[in-house]
């Protein structure tokens, strides 16, 4: 609830320190903490996209890599 919640939108990278404009939406879920149909957001640009889909992917929480523009 509180992440949708959130007054804005945040448009930059997601990795730690980087907060470079974000190009890609990686969409992912935890099934231990949530709902099947819940998708959480991480942005990442060009040149975070793979490590940050590898961490998912490697829980096996990815779900979906979609282009992102703010
Ligand atoms: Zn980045």
């Amino acid at each position: 609830m509180t992440e949708e919640a959130a007054p804005t939108m945040p448009t930059g990278c997601s990795a730690r320190g980087c907060g470079k404009p974000a190009t890609w939406a990686l969409l992912w879920n935890n099934p231990k903490i949530h709902t099947p149909d819940r998708r959480k957001t991480w942005l990442a640009c060009d040149e975070h996209k793979d490590s940050l889909s590898d961490f998912l992917d490697r829980r096996s929480f990815l779900r979906s890599v979609e282009p992102f523009s703010a």
